[in-house]
């Protein structure tokens, strides 16, 4: 059965670029009727926060990318000792004692000879008694991962064909002195005991997919089917690795983004599929098709979220809408004829408020120097409210009649007059719901 995960550290809230590599995951095991597993990587104790894995939730929930189960790493720990058991009798794993400044001196040394920094495996040649001497000396040393110096080839379901030569590849550091087993092993044992099918995750793991390839086999896992995605970039191709923090999904929400507009952008982005508003979740899991990725960076424009969002607001339906409407404060007989008026002409939800203030409170009206005589007159012949739908019609046939305007000359300056503003909705509609008309006095 297919199952994918989506594996976010909590360190952080997630952002744009998590998204993908959430979408992708939950896209896949969607359409193919599979599992969904919400992976929580928490091995790091220091940086990992409850505080986070409770974002982390509220944000795919709030996105509606439901899970079928949570796993903590953290609560895996002893599988995770089982399998560097394993390693260990195998004679795949080894203690190494170098320092980071030690690391670093050999890799510039190595740089400087022209020779790729690979870690040189000096720790193999050492004996129990200099092990033991280290030990005392530097207390407990790092595990590495022995890799089989071969090819490592996988057929990835967006990069192609890859074949990465493991001999260009430091042997990866499994647990860290301390005793804290790292992500790449317990990645691979979660990935193997969970039965995962598919890994979609970002390209900058490549490298650590060469070597978890490595250590599946070695611990007689299954290997999964891998892709990888491009990074997002900024819209001019710059690196968003910085501004990721300012892009994570509850600053989005809370600029007024909706869901299905983020979800449909997201989700076909840096593919040959165009990018469209969808309805809901069906209609994007239905065209999904991993294969239709490129490797190319993906350009991400935060600004391509606001069309989609006033698209997908003017296709709800009033029902879904109609408690925030009356939260605002519109009477009940308005809320609906208020609604059809307003969705058109706003980007997000915050945008209605500004709206019903107008037609609540009226505004200045903007009148030009040259319109002063004729809107003047015009508010002469305008009724007393409420108004209807018929209103603006024989009020501006009136006008016409009395000062001879027509056209623009008539209309352009009663909107300005009436709402402070050049455009807006249609003014028949606009009028039923003025509840004060400031140019009036
Ligand atoms: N916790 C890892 C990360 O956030 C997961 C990577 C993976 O999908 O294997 O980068």
């Amino acid at each position: 059965m297919t199952t994918t995960r989506f594996a976010p550290s909590p360190t952080g809230y997630i952002h744009v670029g998590n998204l993908r590599t959430a979408l992708m995951n939950y896209l896949i095991a969607r359409k193919a009727g599979g599992t969904f597993i919400l992976r929580i990587d928490d091995t790091d104790p220091e940086r990992s926060k409850q505080e986070y894995v409770d974002g982390i939730k509220q944000d795919l929930e709030w996105l509606g990318l439901t899970w079928d189960r949570v796993e903590r790493q953290s609560e895996r720990l002893e599988r995770y000792s089982e399998a560097a058991d394993k390693l260990r009798d195998m004679g795949r794993f080894y203690e190494a004692f170098e320092t980071p400044v030690e690391l670093d001196l050999k890799r510039k040394k190595q740089l400087n000879m022209g020779k790729p920094p690979v870690y040189d495996r000096a720790a193999l040649e050492l004996s129990g008694a200099e092990k033991d001497a280290m030990r005392a000396e530097r207390g407990a040393g790092v595990w590495r991962f022995k890799l089989d110096q071969e090819r490592i080839n996988w057929a990835d379901g967006i990069l192609g064909d890859i074949s990465i030569d493991a001999a260009s590849v430091s042997d990866p550091v499994l647990i860290r002195g301390d005793g804290q087993v790292l992500y790449t092993l317990a990645s691979v044992v979660d990935d193997t005991e969970m039965g995962v099918t598919h890994v979609v995750r970002g390209s900058d793991h490549v490298t650590n997919t060469a070597t978890q390839i490595q250590i599946i086999q070695a611990l007689g896992g299954q290997v999964p089917d891998f892709a990888h995605h491009s990074l997002l970039t900024g819209p001019q191709g710059e690196s968003l690795s910085k501004r990721l923090g300012t892009l994570s999904l509850r600053d989005l929400r809370d600029g007024g983004v909706e869901p299905m507009a983020l979800l449909s952008l997201m989700a076909r982005l840096g593919s040959s599929e165009p990018i469209e508003l969808r309805a809901d979740m069906a209609e994007l899991i239905e065209g999904f098709d991993i294969s239709q990725f490129g490797a190319a960076p993906t350009k991400f424009d935060e600004q391509d979220l606001y069309p989609l969002t006033a698209r997908h607001l003017q296709s709800l339906p009033y029902k879904s809408v109609e408690a925030q409407v009356l939260a605002l404060g519109v009477p009940e007989e308005l809320a609906l004829h208020f609604w059809s008026v307003a969705r058109d002409n706003i980007t997000t939800m915050a945008d209605l408020e500004g709206w019903w203030t107008l037609f609540r409170d009226g505004t200045d009206p903007v009148i030009d120097e040259e319109d002063r005589e004729f809107v003047a007159q015009a508010m002469q012949l305008l009724p007393e409210g409420p108004y209807d739908g018929e209103t603006w019609g024989t009020w501006t046939a009136a006008v016409k009649e009395a000062t001879g305007r027509k056209g623009r000359g008539l209309f352009m300056p009663l909107r300005k007059a009436l709402t402070g503003q050049s455009h807006g909705p249609d003014m028949s509609q606009v009028l039923p719901l003025m509840q004060v008309i400031r140019a009036r006095s």
